[in-house]
């Protein structure tokens, strides 16, 4: 089974029962067997990626709080090769970044050609938390979805692969886990007392994300919604799409010329 992308030209209600996984997906050994498979053929997939060094890919993780991207990042990239992967976590922009455009911190960020860049929240957060939060005027934000799809149209013109998804979780399934961080000391850590205050706006953030969602899933850049609620689910959903992929780009391990391979011949014992 494999998710398919956004597509803008349909209403998008976000609603809690579609943060369960899909009906037709295996569950239990089965769904946790057929992610072991994903994994380990992303493991080569990527490693052939990383040699064949046409294209970059850029992986968006975006979603609320305690929607799983810490997890994912662990569990989809298990089997990668640490050398070829980056992870970019965006947090409250410093007073730096606040000095120039939007984008300027992303595009620093952006995976170079043969490697995987993951991004654990993005440029999205410009058009939710700062929207739902009213950081900039509306005439600011309203832009902003024009102005990424440009960027990120630049990007995949200069050979840079993009899959965005957003982690759905139902508004159940967060207090769970909010609940387990406050239970379990050794996920302490992972709680913010704003937390709460973002949990308090969950249908504004629901609003923010349609639009981001609509707005901006393109031909060149598509968001994929992924069913969040199960973690092997998420899981194994969000690398089948990135096994898919960078399947259909074919990476090959470049071959050496006759010459170099002729100096097989000369290497003294
Ligand atoms: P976490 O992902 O839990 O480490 O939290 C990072 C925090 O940074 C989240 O509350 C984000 O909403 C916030 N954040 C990320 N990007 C921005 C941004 N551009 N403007 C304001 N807050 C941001
Ligand atoms: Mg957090």
């Amino acid at each position: 089974m494999i998710i398919k992308p956004v597509d803008p030209s349909r209403p998008l209600p976000l609603h809690d029962k579609g943060a369960k996984p899909p009906k037709g997906l295996p569950n239990g050994d089965e769904l946790k067997r057929l992610l072991a498979v994903e994994q380990e053929r992303l493991g080569e997939l990527q490693s052939a990626f990383y040699a064949d060094r046409r294209h970059a890919l850029l992986v968006v993780l975006q979603g609320r709080d305690a929607s799983g991207k810490d997890g994912t990042i662990r569990s989809v990239f298990d089997a990668c090769n640490p050398q070829g992967c980056q992870v970019a976590s965006f947090k409250a922009p410093t007073d730096l970044e606040l000095s120039h455009d939007f984008l300027w911190r992303v595009h620093q960020v952006v995976p170079a050609r043969g490697t995987i860049g993951i991004f654990n929240r993005s440029h999205y957060e410009d058009v939710l938390v700062v929207r739902v939060k009213n950081l900039v005027p509306k005439r600011v934000w309203q832009h902003r979805y024009r102005q990424i799809n440009d960027f990120e149209r630049m990007l995949t013109e200069n050979g840079v692969v993009i899959l965005k998804f957003f982690l759905h979780i139902s508004k159940d399934e967060q207090r769970e886990q909010f609940l387990e961080r406050l239970t379990d000391p050794t996920k302490n850590w992972k709680f913010r007392a704003g937390d709460l205050d973002d949990r308090a706006l969950w249908g504004d953030y629901t609003r923010a994300y349609r639009d981001a969602l609509r707005k901006c899933s393109t031909r060149w850049a598509p968001w994929y919604l992924v069913p969040s609620d199960h973690r092997t689910a998420r899981n194994y959903l969000i690398t089948k799409v990135i096994n898919e992929t960078l399947s259909a780009l074919k990476p090959e391990y470049p071959r050496a010329s006759k010459e170099v391979l002729a100096l097989k011949g000369t290497l003294a014992r």
